[in-house]
């Protein structure tokens, strides 16, 4: 019989520049860990192209989905109401919550008013980006994640590695000595018996708690409900089984109506994991009523704003607000693939992290992460709702600058460039040799990062009057 032991909850850490850069050269040197994660995206990328087939036309699949987000999006304050007037009929409640606190002391003061000593949680990213768990148990309430990666995530003490599949950096042998550390199991069990396990401790989990709480997929302003989509069935469990279901879910997430599900749920099951459709898909519109057996007394959903209104404001990057949270950008990118998801120290990691981090935690703390990007463009290339990924990192580029948040030496390194540039004696005065050690000796910062940058031997200038003068030597011959 396993034995458990107190669970830890994720630490919620700031990043900061220098941080995020000794962290990511560390990973991009861990030869372990690039195994690890090539293996993982490695079975992620055979079975996309699987799913794929399902749709006659993917193209115009997604184009539909941009469309119809861009719709939700454009008219956000009257979905929402839209959602909550529908919610609040089937005896829903909706509670807006402009910050993360906002939203931790909502969701306290529901626990507290009904005794909850034990919450069971599904996987959300939005509760990661509150810190919830590490709130509760301050608070003296327990949370236990009940999705397996999560599970594992939160026995190891660490936040969710990616927004679809929390434990990638793990294999199987790391979650099995993770399991007999922590749970005291034989070190060698294969994922089945380790499943088992956590199985018969999550069970439990459901019957002891008071209270049960989910993210959500969608929020359909239609029909006031929310939908849940999952593979293991413990997000059915968290909605169901506690007697009061507290669903926290960021504003953007809202869709028009119930029949866009049926383009939405491919999408999101082929760009998330390759599938069809994920093998639960609940849609839950309110508490339990009269006429129905099952299904929690009370349910609430709280809308969380926590900065996505300032990326609504922002005519071009309120694209990113469309956002389906599938995770293919992340497996696209070179720079994820090397440094993983946890040197960014931000709930949401990878190409989307990047663009929307900054707008909802601030520009000054988080714009570095708006620079480490090779622009590939593969992000944009793979995202089923196609937002320009690659082209808004270049946008939050250019607005840290005109916020004035560029560093000094980067100042001074565009104003020399430009001063050079527009006098061509200087650039055409010393050889290629010497402007290589001028330039790369005046910005070592530069060259830590990158390869130093290497003039060519002969300028432009040089060269196209050296052109000139062979052409006038030797004309070339009419055809
Ligand atoms: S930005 Fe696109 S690809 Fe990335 S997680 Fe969101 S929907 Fe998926």
């Amino acid at each position: 019989m396993a034995n458990e032991k107190p669970i830890q909850s994720g630490k919620s850490s700031g990043g900061t520049a220098s941080s995020f850069i000794a962290k990511s050269s560390i990973k991009a040197a861990d030869l372990d860990h690039r195994r690890k994660i090539n293996f993982n995206i490695s079975r992620y990328n055979s079975v996309v192209p699987i799913g794929k087939q399902q749709f006659a036309n993917l193209a115009t699949a997604r184009e539909q989905a941009k469309t119809l987000k861009w719709e939700a999006i454009g008219q956000l304050d009257k979905m929402l109401e839209e959602f909550e007037l529908n919610f609040s009929k089937r005896g829903g409640k909706v509670l807006w919550a402009e910050t993360a606190d906002d939203a931790l002391k909502e969701i306290l003061s529901i626990c507290q008013r009904v005794n909850c000593k034990n919450v069971v949680k599904s996987k959300s990213m939005v509760t990661e980006e509150i810190h919830l768990n590490a709130f509760l148990e301050k608070n003296g309430i327990e949370s236990i994640e009940s999705d397996l990666g999560e599970y594992i995530q939160q026995l190891d003490g660490e936040s969710p590695y990616h927004i679809v599949t929390p434990a990638m950096h793990k294999s199987k042998e790391d979650v099995a000595r993770l399991f007999a550390n922590k749970l005291g199991t034989e070190p060698n069990l294969n994922p089945e018996q380790l499943t088992q396990v956590a199985r018969h401790m999550l069970r439990q989990k459901y019957v002891q708690a008071e209270v049960g709480i989910t993210g959500a997929n969608f929020l359909i302003a239609g029909s006031g409900s929310i939908a849940v989509t999952e593979n293991e069935g413990n997000a059915r469990l968290s909605c169901g089984y506690p007697n009061v279901h507290i669903a926290i879910v960021g504003i953007e997430k809202v869709i028009p109506s119930l029949s866009d599900l049926g383009l939405f749920w491919p999408l999101l099951a082929t760009y998330g994991t390759g599938q069809n459709v994920t093998v639960y898909n609940s849609i839950v519109s309110g508490p339990r009523q009269k006429n129905e057996v099952d299904g929690p007394t009370e349910m609430y959903v709280i809308l969380l704003d926590n900065g996505r209104t300032e990326l609504l404001a922002e005519p071009n990057s309120r694209e990113a607000l469309y956002c389906i949270r599938c995770g293919s950008c992340l497996n696209a990118c070179p720079v994820y693939k090397n440094i993983g998801g946890h040197a960014y120290e931000t709930t949401y990691s990878g190409p989307i992290g990047k663009v929307i981090t900054p707008w909802l935690k601030g520009m000054h703390q988080y714009k570095h992460l708006s620079y480490a990007s090779s622009l590939c463009g593969n992000c944009t290339e793979v995202c089923p709702v196609r937002i320009n990924l690659h082209e808004l990192l270049l946008d939050n580029r250019h607005e840290s600058v005109v916020r004035g948040e560029s560093g000094l030496s980067e100042r001074l390194a565009w104003k020399t460039w430009k001063f050079a540039s527009m006098h061509r004696g200087l650039m055409n005065s010393g050889s290629g040799s010497l402007k290589n050690k001028v330039v790369n000796g005046l910005f070592k910062k530069w060259s830590e990062h990158h390869a130093p940058l290497d003039f060519a031997p002969k300028t432009f200038n040089e060269q196209w009057k050296e052109r000139m003068k062979n052409l006038a030597k030797n004309p070339t011959p009419e055809s």
